[in-house]
């Protein structure tokens, strides 16, 4: 449930909130929106729900108790109507601006690294893009260069100034990973890693979640509430594709899921048209289609020489796709930003 605050409630009264709901074992989560104080009430509430309803609407600066169907609370839009927006080094990702994610699916050497570093940042990606830890489906394929990876990760962001972003597949991997990289990834196998989630929860570096490839978006965003849940308000999502019967492509992109999500949640949303389609002629009209119905940005994977890519060679961009994909993008970003961002165009 959420407690609503009335609009010049003290922060007296606030905390008085806050410490009846600690007294029934249950945890409060305050937002502090425009005009007024939203203290979720976060736990297993089970038959207490009508008492405590009445209970806490009688707590002075209270305005009213809404007892809440949903499952997931701070992610919700319902607790936070305002867009999450999330400031990583000059990148501004959930502003209405345009997001884009670039860069090989696998860092395989630093020569790789900072010659796609260096095209994309030219032709305007605005974060880094790069694997250092791989999940792959084979034990016997390229599993990543570790942390030699992430070192060269950390010099392609000096050497570019972007910020950096890289999967982080395990709990014991997340110090690390926060060490070198600016947002952590984590992947669509691992989006049910609960342990994973909690410890990505707990550091100070924003998290984008990719969707796990058979979830729900209702379980997307369970997870999602784990990572913010455990102390971290920086999470983007990331809609890669999900599978289906389908075999033309390598998953289904769920354009619906943007819309929807703008409606149920406050996060920023990223698409990622190179997993989600596997072919690299689909990429560049997925990515305009997620923008067009009101994504944040988009990830793709770019390499140097695609077809010698040691991991998605066939979804992977060159530079001059993506460069194409850019001219292409960014004037329907411009069409259409008014209509999800009002006030944010021109
Ligand atoms: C990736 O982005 O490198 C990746 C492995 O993606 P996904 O988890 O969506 O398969
Ligand atoms: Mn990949």
């Amino acid at each position: 449930m959420f407690v609503v605050m009335t609009v010049g409630a003290t922060e007296a009264e606030v905390l008085g909130v806050k410490s009846q709901i600690l007294a029934e074992g249950l945890t409060p989560f305050d937002h502090i929106g425009e005009g007024r104080t939203v203290v979720a009430v976060v736990g297993e509430i089970g038959p207490r729900k009508p008492a405590l309803l009445e209970r806490f609407g009688r707590l002075p600066g209270v305005a009213s108790v809404t007892p809440i169907s949903r499952p997931f609370k701070l992610t919700s839009r319902e607790f936070h109507p305002e867009d999450t927006v999330i400031r990583v080094l000059d990148t501004v990702i959930g502003d209405g601006s345009l997001t884009m994610m670039a860069g090989p699916c696998s860092v395989e050497s630093r020569d790789q690294l900072f010659e796609t570093a260096d095209a994309v940042a030219a032709a305007g990606a605005t974060v880094l893009r790069g694997g250092a830890f791989k999940p792959r489906t084979s034990p016997y394929a390229f599993q990543g260069l570790g942390i030699g990876g992430l070192r060269y990760l950390a010099e392609a962001r000096e050497r570019t100034g972007l910020p950096v972003i890289t999967e982080v597949m395990e709990p014991n991997q997340v110090d690390i990973v926060a060490e070198y990289a600016d947002i952590l990834q984590i992947g669509t196998r691992n989006m049910q890693n609960y342990s994973l989630l909690r410890d990505c929860g707990r550091v100070a570096r924003p998290v984008m979640l990719k969707r796990g490839y058979g979830a729900t978006i209702e379980e997307w965003l369970m997870a999602a509430e784990y990572i913010v849940s455990s102390g971290n308000p920086n999470v983007i999502l990331c809609e890669r594709g999900i599978r289906t019967f389908e075999t033309y492509t390598r998953n289904t992109m769920d354009l619906a899921a943007v819309p929807l999500l703008d409606r149920l949640t406050h996060l920023p949303v990223i698409v990622d048209p190179s997993h989600a389609t596997g072919k690299r002629w689909l990429v560049k009209p997925l990515a305009i289609g997620g923008v067009a119905v009101g994504a944040d940005g988009v990830m793709v994977e770019v390499h140097p020489n695609p077809d010698e890519a040691l991991s998605d060679a066939e979804q992977q961009l060159d530079f001059e796709m993506f460069r194409d994909l850019m001219v292409a993008i960014v004037p329907v970003h411009e069409h259409v930003r008014g209509l999800y961002h009002p006030g944010t165009d021109g």
